[in-house]
Order: C-alpha cells, then sequence, then structure tokens
C-alpha cells in the first residue's frame, strides 16, 4: 500500500491559477508563491463583500482516540465528492504546525487518497504564515521587556507579565526560564517562558479577525501584564500594534491550494484546540463561501470541544450559521470507546462498536442542541467488518440520524458521493442554527452551561480566586464566549474516561483573558502549551533522498 507521501507526490498538480480560475479568481488576484501555492490577494478580498454565501458544511468527530478518527480526511474527501457530483465546494482547513510534525508522525493534510497538495510544503513552512505570527508575538515580547529596561513607564510589574514568548517547536526546556541574566545591559532580570507558535493569542486573533483594521484593533487589546496596581497593560500601551500588524499583513491573507483530484483548497491559520478556539481563518472561510456553493471545513479534537467552540465562538463571531454537521466516526474509535485495547482493535467486536456507540449517541444527542442538520459519517478502515458497520448504521437510525458509509481514504471523492448527496439534501433543509447561551450570560454560567449541557458533569468547581477572577471581568469582558481547554478524550476532565461518563464534576483550575481573540479561556485540569519531543522523535527519521525528497515526515 502506498504512504500518504507516496500518493500525494504522485499526483498530477494544476498550476495554482487554473485552481483559482475555478474559483473565478483572475491570474491578477493570486499572489502566486510557487507553482502550486497561492494566496489570495486583499483588493479581490474586499471586492466579495456582499457577495451572496455558499452553505457551511462543518466536519467535527467523536471524542479522538489513538486509532484514528479522520476528521481532516473526511474533509478533504467530502470536498472532492461534492465537486464530483457537480456542486462547487471549496475545503477549509488548518495549517500545520512545525513541532508536532517532528515529534509524533502525522500531517495535517488530510490521508491516502483524501489529502491537499502540497502536502510537504503545507507540513513544514508553507507560505511563512507561522512564521510570521511567531515574529509578530515576539516583536510584543520584545517591547515588553525594552520598556521594562527603558524605565518601565508603564509601571508593569515584573511578576504579572503574562505574555511569554513562543516558537514552531516542541521544545520543552523552555517552557520555564529566567530572562535577562548577565547584568544591567540584558534588561531585568524576570521569569518568563515559551509556547508553541499555535498557542498564541495572535494566531487566534489572526484566525479571528475579519480585516486589517480589526486586526490591529485586536492586537491592541492584547492584555500582556498588570501594573503594580493592578490595571491591566495592553499591547497598545506599548505601541505595538502597528508594528505588528506590518509583519501579519500577508499572513491575514488566505493560501489556496488543491486537492489530490484538482480541487480548490483554503488552508489558513492554525490556532490550538484547548486554549484557543481550534478552527481555520474566518477570512478563509468567508472567502470560500463567497466563492462557492458549498464550504467543508473541520474542527479540531471532538465535538465536545471543537464543534462546541466553532458554534459559539467562531460562527458567533463572525455571523456564520452552518447548514449541516457532518460527525466523523470510526468503528476502531468506537471499539477503544467501548474498552477494546488499541492493540486488539483488528478484530471483529460488534459487542464493543455497540458499547462505545455511547460515545456517538452524546455527541449525536448535544449536536442536535444547536439546530442544525446532522449525518454520521463511518470513515471506513480496511479491518471493519461489515456486522460492525451494520451496528454504527443501526445504532443511527435509531436515533434518526442516517449514517454514511465512506471510502475517501481509499477511493477518493468516488469513495463519499453517498455522503455527499446526503449534505446537499440536509443543506436544503431548514436549519435552526443557535447557539448555546446568549452573550448576556454572566461567565461563570456560560462555563456551567456547557459542563451541564455538553459534558453532562453535575457540578462545577473552581477555587475561590478563579470565581473572584471572573467576577472582576464581568464587567468589561462579560459578554466574550468562554474557550474551554479540556481533555480531548472524554466528556470529562480525566482523559481515561471514555464513551459517556456522566455524574463527575469538573474543575476548573485556571482561568485566562484573551482580550484581543474575545474569549475568556477555561482550563480543566492540565493544559500543555508548549509540547515535548516523544522519546523516539520522527525527527531522528526524516531527512532528504538522493532526489531531494522529503521522507520520513508521514
Ligand atoms: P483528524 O483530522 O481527525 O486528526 P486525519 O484526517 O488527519 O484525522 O487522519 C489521521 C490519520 O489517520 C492520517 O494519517 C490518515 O491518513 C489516517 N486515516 C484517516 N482515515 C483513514 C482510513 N479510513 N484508513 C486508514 N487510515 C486513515
Ligand atoms: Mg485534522
Amino acid at each position: 500500500m502506498l504512504t500518504d507521501i507516496e500518493i500525494a507526490r504522485a499526483a498530477a498538480r494544476k498550476n495554482i491559477a487554473e485552481i483559482a480560475a475555478r474559483l473565478d479568481i483572475g491570474a491578477g488576484d493570486i499572489l502566486p508563491y510557487g507553482h502550486d501555492k497561492a494566496k489570495i490577494s486583499r483588493d479581490f478580498i474586499a471586492g466579495l463583500d456582499g457577495a451572496p454565501p455558499g452553505r457551511l458544511i462543518l466536519v467535527t468527530a467523536i471524542n479522538p482516540t489513538p486509532a484514528g478518527e479522520g476528521k481532516t480526511t473526511t474533509t478533504v474527501g467530502l470536498g472532492d465528492a461534492l465537486n464530483r457530483i457537480g456542486k462547487r465546494a471549496t475545503v477549509c482547513i488548518r495549517e500545520a504546525s512545525l513541532g508536532p510534525n517532528f515529534g509524533m508522525k502525522g500531517g495535517a493534510a488530510g490521508g491516502g487518497r483524501a489529502q491537499v497538495v502540497p502536502m510537504e510544503d503545507m507540513n513544514l513552512h508553507f507560505t511563512g504564515d507561522f512564521h510570521a505570527i511567531t515574529s509578530a508575538h515576539n516583536l510584543l515580547a520584545a517591547m515588553i521587556d525594552n520598556h521594562i529596561h527603558w524605565g518601565n513607564a508603564l509601571d508593569i510589574d515584573l511578576r504579572r507579565v503574562t505574555w511569554r514568548r513562543v516558537m514552531d517547536m516542541n521544545d520543552r526546556v523552555l517552557r520555564d526560564i529566567v530572562l535577562g541574566l548577565g547584568g544591567p545591559a540584558n534588561g531585568t532580570p524576570r521569569e518568563g517562558g515559551f509556547d508553541i507558535t499555535v498557542a498564541s493569542e495572535v494566531m487566534a486573533i489572526l484566525c479571528l479577525a475579519s480585516d486589517l483594521a480589526d486586526l490591529q484593533d485586536r492586537l491592541g487589546r492584547i492584555i500582556v501584564a498588570r501594573t503594580r496596581d493592578g490595571r491591566p497593560v495592553t499591547a497598545r500601551a506599548l505601541q505595538a500594534d502597528g508594528a505588528m500588524t506590518v509583519l501579519l499583513r500577508d499572513a491575514l491573507l488566505p493560501n489556496l491550494v488543491q486537492t489530490l483530484e484538482n480541487n480548490p483548497a483554503l488552508v489558513h491559520g492554525g490556532p490550538f484546540a484547548n486554549i484557543a478556539h481550534g478552527c481555520n481563518s474566518v477570512i478563509a472561510t468567508r472567502t470560500a463561501l463567497a466563492l462557492s456553493d458549498y464550504v467543508v471545513t473541520e474542527a479540531g479534537f471532538g465535538a465536545d470541544l471543537g464543534a462546541e467552540k466553532f458554534l459559539n465562538i467562531k460562527c458567533r463571531k463572525a455571523g456564520l450559521a452552518p447548514s449541516a454537521v457532518v460527525l466523523v466516526a470510526t468503528v476502531r474509535a468506537l471499539k477503544m470507546n467501548g474498552g477494546v485495547a488499541k492493540s486488539d482493535l483488528g478484530t471483529e467486536n460488534v459487542a464493543a462498536v455497540r458499547a462505545g456507540a455511547v460515545n456517538l449517541t452524546r455527541h449525536i444527542e448535544n449536536l442536535r442542541l444547536f439546530g442544525v442538520p446532522l449525518v454520521v459519517a463511518i470513515n471506513h478502515f480496511a479491518t471493519d467488518t461489515d456486522a460492525e458497520i451494520a451496528a454504527v448504521s443501526d445504532i443511527c437510525d435509531g436515533l434518526g440520524v442516517r449514517a454514511i458509509l465512506c471510502r475517501h481514504w481509499a477511493e477518493g471523492g468516488a469513495g463519499a458521493e453517498a455522503l455527499a448527496r446526503e449534505v446537499v439534501r440536509l443543506a436544503a433543509e431548514p436549519s435552526d442554527f443557535t447557539t448555546l447561551y446568549p452573550d448576556e450570560m454572566p461567565l461563570w454560567d456560560k462555563i456551567g452551561t456547557i459542563a451541564r449541557r455538553i459534558y453532562r458533569a453535575d457540578h462545577v468547581e473552581a477555587p475561590p480566586a478563579v470565581r473572584k477572577q471572573l467576577d472582576d471581568w464581568q464587567a468589561d469582558h462579560g459578554h466574550l464566549p468562554v474557550c474551554m481547554a479540556k481533555t480531548q478524550y472524554s466528556f470529562s476532565a480525566d482523559p481515561a474516561a471514555l464513551g459517556a461518563p456522566s455524574g463527575f464534576t469538573l474543575p476548573i483550575r485556571e482561568v485566562r483573558l484573551a482580550a484581543g481573540a474575545g474569549f475568556v479561556v477555561a482550563i480543566c485540569g492540565d493544559v500543555m502549551t508548549m509540547p515535548g519531543l516523544p522519546r523516539e522523535p520522527a525527527a531522528n527519521r526524516i531527512g532528504l533522498d538522493a532526489d531531494g525528497n522529503v521522507e520520513g515526515l508521514f
């Protein structure tokens, strides 16, 4: 069997101008990065204002397991399938982070016969967006310490600087460090540290901004520290917002690439799915909607986190309303949710599929709260048996949801045509999209609403300091949505509680204000904002072959 990269390399790629033409973007309106990547120009995007939008299709999944669910693969496969049945469809996905690529094997461009290309570029430096975000973030960090060095006119409390530095690499030794050692010429010593670029608030801002003016406005609102009497210090007070916007000017433009079947894909932005909202940029989604009948997009992690945040944060803030939701499930992941060990997933086990389907059922119930038509996509793996697949269909039938077997990983768009037809049917149905809570609901109650209605927690608990923090923010920031940072593996905060746990207490350990991005982050349990590399990092095996091709990355 061919690997993802072998399939990708064998693809007959078209020049990016041809792909742009498919969306009626003229050669003068793209900014080509080589032959097969381009950004879409600012003027062209500005000129789209008012174009009637196409239909937005969200791809989400049951809780992820190491068995793999295939949201990106299904997003790409569905996009290709919609094009095959004669619809004008564009795929919108996130860019890849370098760090994880050199840690665990596996890219972000889909898989099998459902990928976007050029996948090596997309998984490496691509069009430089993440480098620009890293630079803008670190410019602000440098300006904070420079401000302190030259007299600290804003009276920044050195112990309460919350703006860290970022890099796009997994490097655990940089999590907590001391800055400014070596005497007066090197600034003022204080504790600091690095996060990975995708965890930067600048990333979240870029993905939620509607244009350059909004971008700069949001950057200016970033709170970087507190003064010694507790007042917030913003990027605007440090006069950093203008220069940061300059660094991000081109990064704000969506990147156009193509699928293996030469259909358009916009790959833009990549915020963390825990301390941020985890989906591609608003600009890319809006651009795609103005240019296509259907836009297929993905939200990170399982539906409890990814879809919830896509709907309650991105759609609310950008005024988007999805026309249908595709919930991806795999027999393998259902078996794991039903208690089967990873090593035994190759053996037929209908009882485990049925037991694990409580997870699928819960996600179906939850997604219905948002009032959008729903279909289940069974992402077919070679080891699935007919009886196991029938069990999934059976359970979905009982819930009044169609489950469609999809073979896009093995067959490309042709393998997902049935899904495409069902999506077209659903998207034509009346949709009654509603968010889970109104803006006016107090922050603490928003957290409680998500905890009880989506996670099925009985109680939410938080130390007094967290409650006080939320109370303090309520007056000025109480209208913001909350961004939950929780394990992706369970509905609860315990990653080992698979299936459909209920009746638990959700602990809120910490809250953070992302005033520029426009959400309050509620952290349940540990979140890692600077990952480390595993004992045997993928980097050990990555290199170039004799022809200069990348080997070992995927
Ligand atoms: P997600 O977006 O949910 O994280 P991806 O679509 O990126 O998942 O897929 C994760 C991995 O699983 C990829 O390496 C992909 O090639 C693989 N994969 C996805 N679907 C299948 C399938 N049906 N059969 C085999 N491998 C698959
Ligand atoms: Mg994905």
